[in-house]
């Protein structure tokens, strides 16, 4: 059967994801013709282009002026803008968008001009490497996404820190995929979508990953329905969160999607395939959701492969030279779930069953990817590889001689010695993403992270690390119900003070998702009362508690990061990603990024 798998966007362009290269392997093996084409990197570069933002911004002007009478009326009339239809409401926020445009020319046009060069700059295996030439390409391309942004409100498009983009509610889906005029990825699928469909595929695989792409997704698995017979199938374990949803939605699957298939998709979609084939009941396709006699149907769900069964991801028809990176990062996993899986505030758990490879498989794998595509840096995307298995890992690397690069993410545990941080060092490790939350041993002790609850014996792992070459990035949270501003502050200041030896991510806010541990124990976190929302495809609780920061306390603390960390400083960076934060330790080393971390924004 003739398949396509897309890979929507937005998502980080600095690498090929994973996912999609695993279901192309499995339907590939299984003899079918599997185009495969990631929109997400596509996306970046038709959109990021002086052409296209020029384009953009005459269209943007046009619609402007059909509707300034209307425009004026709000204003001069001064009524109230909730009183006029919803599309307009929009138009008229846009348009206070372009008004920001218009008062920046120079600024725009100059942007636009410094485009190219810039995009080329970050390719560049030398200027990517000089840090002030890669911050100043970076934020031309953020200031050109920034204007996408305008001139579309209210999508919003961004390079690194990709934010949701509207509300999940249905309804309001539905709006904001056939808004036309502010839905930007409207605009893009129409450019591509005719030459994509020109192969006739029979089957569309739709591969999401996360939120960040629900509304590209949708937007394009609308427009798929109506322009091909082709059976259109939305993928990824978000949607296995809201069965309880879509079972009440028949319409969704007659505007969206023929099928959505939930949690692990490598057995459902080589079935779903086969079904399409006519070898198979579609009651007997497993983790698939469709529509029957006018029912939302949920078939069962079946114990997922086992990761050492699936074959290795295909990326050969990835654009592996169009990232936004001048070394091709490869993504590569050797276990599926979390082996501790039991920090309170996590679900990354859901919908998937822990599973591990041997190390001689992910060997195996390396070894083809180099011969391939003469690969040498890789990211382990495993939630927490565990010290056992870095060290299996490394020796077996040193053993066969390979020579790569890597980096992974670890829960802090004592088994990390400083001779397996030697060790993973000679291998290729260069950089650890640890979840540290917080210095604070309370607060550390309520996530359930594990047994070194003191900020002491954590850093004393980050000191081994660091000493053996090994650069640390740590995961912050804070506003863990019931912390309090001493307790928040406690963690930054640990950051200030260990800024030689770490850096950090610059620390979200907790937020309470349904299926996390902390739901079952309220009273455990001073929770008094959860709201939750089920309309849509909302992701987050609301919910308050008897002990923690007030508002004006968060506010404080936010001014006490600006001080302690420098936040202005580092809100301006635009430039910062782990992708290249691992390249430059590969680079320049740990003690040089020491040095340089005022320059790196780190
Ligand atoms: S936060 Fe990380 S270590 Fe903790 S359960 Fe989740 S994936 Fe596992």
């Amino acid at each position: 059967m003739k398949c396509l798998l897309i890979f929507p966007p937005q998502w980080i362009p600095f690498n090929p994801h994973l996912a999609p290269a695993a279901i192309q392997g499995i339907l590939s093996e299984q003899g079918h013709s599997v185009d495969y084409a990631d929109l997400n990197i596509s996306f970046y570069n038709s959109v990021l282009t002086p052409n296209f933002i020029g384009k953009s911004i005459e269209r943007a002007f046009n619609i402007y002026n059909q509707n300034i009478v209307n425009v004026k009326k709000v204003r001069e009339q001064k009524e109230n803008l909730k009183e006029f239809p919803v599309d307009f409401q929009r138009i008229y926020l846009r348009f206070k968008e372009l008004e920001k445009i218009n008062a920046n020319k120079q600024f725009v046009s100059e942007t636009i001009s410094n485009l190219p060069a810039a995009v080329n700059i970050v390719r560049d295996k030398e200027q990517f490497y000089n840090p002030y030439n890669a911050d100043k390409a970076f934020t031309v391309i953020k200031n050109a996404t920034d204007i996408l942004s305008s001139l579309y409100y209210p999508s919003k498009i961004n390079f690194l820190n990709i934010t949701a983009q509207s509300s999940y509610d249905i309804e309001e889906l539905k709006f904001t995929c056939a808004d036309k005029e502010g839905n930007l990825f409207y605009t893009y699928y129409e450019m591509i979508l005719p030459q994509l469909l020109k192969s006739n595929p029979e089957f569309i695989g739709i591969s999401l990953g996360d939120y960040t792409q629900l509304i590209p997704a949708l937007t394009l698995a609308m427009m798929l329905k109506k322009m091909t017979k082709a059976h259109v199938s939305i993928g990824g374990n978000l949607f296995g969160r809201y069965t309880d949803v879509l079972i009440n939605n028949p319409e969704f699957f007659s505007l969206f999607a023929d099928s959505i298939i939930y949690n692990e998709g490598e057995k459902p979609i080589s079935e779903l395939v086969k079904q399409l084939e006519g070898k198979v009941k579609i009651e007997d396709v497993p983790n698939l959701i469709y529509v029957k006699d006018n029912q939302v149907k949920i078939n069962k769900e079946q114990e997922p492969m086992k990761i050492s069964e699936l074959p290795q991801p295909d990326f050969t028809h990835f654009p592996l030279n169009l990232y936004y990176t001048p070394e091709v990062i490869f993504n590569i996993q050797t276990s599926r779930n979390c082996y501790w899986k039991k920090c309170t505030f996590c679900t990354h758990h859901h919908g998937s069953k822990y599973g591990i490879k041997t190390v001689d498989k992910v060997i195996n794998d390396i070894k083809r990817l180099q011969e391939k595509f003469n690969a040498k840096y890789f990211h382990f995307v495993d939630e927490a590889m565990s010290p056992a298995y870095l060290k299996k890992l490394s020796e077996k690397i040193i053993e066969e001689g390979i020579d790569m690069k890597f980096y992974i993410y670890g829960r802090l545990e004592k088994e990390f010695t400083s001779d397996i941080f030697e060790l993973a060092y000679k291998a290729g490790l260069r950089l650890v993403m640890w979840g540290f939350e917080s210095a604070n041993e309370r607060i550390y002790t309520l996530m359930n992270k594990g047994e070194l609850t003191s900020s002491e014996s954590r850093r004393k792992i980050l000191l081994d690390a660091y000493n053996a070459g090994v650069w640390n990035h740590l995961f912050i949270m804070f506003a863990f119900p019931s912390e309090s501003l001493e307790e928040a502050k406690e963690t930054v200041d640990f950051l200030r003070d260990n800024r030689n030896i770490a850096s950090h991510s610059t620390g979200g806010k907790f937020v309470l998702l349904e299926d996390a541990p902390i739901l079952k124990n309220l009273k455990k976190y001073y929770i008094t009362k959860v709201e939750k929302f089920r309309s849509g495809f909302s992701f987050a609780h609301k919910f308050e508690t008897s002990r923690g920061m007030s508002d004006e306390e968060f506010k404080e603390l936010e001014k006490y990061k600006v001080e302690q960390w420098r936040m202005n400083e580092l809100k301006c960076r635009n430039s910062w990603f782990r992708e290249k934060l691992f390249l430059y330790v590969c680079k320049y080393g740990t003690q040089n990024i020491t040095k340089m971390k005022d320059e790196i924004w780190l």
